[in-house]
């Protein structure tokens, strides 16, 4: 079955749309927190890993809203749902589920494995 580029393009749009508010949320959360006054070190350590945690979510939202517009920009190219890797047709199940993916599930894996950590990508299938 042929993609359907507008709605695919839709989907990545929404996405991106979602990303960005997300990103914008976390930066205003940033710039209101304050270095707290707390004497207490346990206090201290948990409020750092928070912090810890949320710039991470805000790092793969950052890194996802990337791979969004590079996926609109291969949509507008014609060359969407090719793997940027090897060139071989992304798998159409993998679209599906992850429309922005540049990589075959070969190459995701590849990647995933060099950055020693589990993919969002595989967890979203
Ligand atoms: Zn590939």
């Amino acid at each position: 079955m042929p993609i359907d580029k507008e709605e695919v393009k839709r989907r990545l749009l929404q996405r991106e749309r979602e990303l960005s508010d997300e990103i914008a949320t976390f930066n205003e959360d940033a710039r209101d927190s304050r270095p707290s006054d707390v004497e207490d070190p346990i206090d201290e350590v948990i409020s750092s890993q928070a912090k810890a945690g949320s710039f991470a979510v805000s790092n793969m939202a950052s890194e996802t809203l990337l791979q969004v517009r590079a996926a609109l920009q291969r949509l507008e190219q014609g060359d969407y749902g090719i793997c940027v890797d090897c060139g071989r047709p992304i798998e159409e199940a993998r679209l599906n589920a992850v429309p922005w993916t540049p990589y075959c599930r070969d190459d995701q894996e590849k990647h995933d494995r060099e950055r020693e950590q589990p993919g969002a990508f595989e967890s979203a299938l």
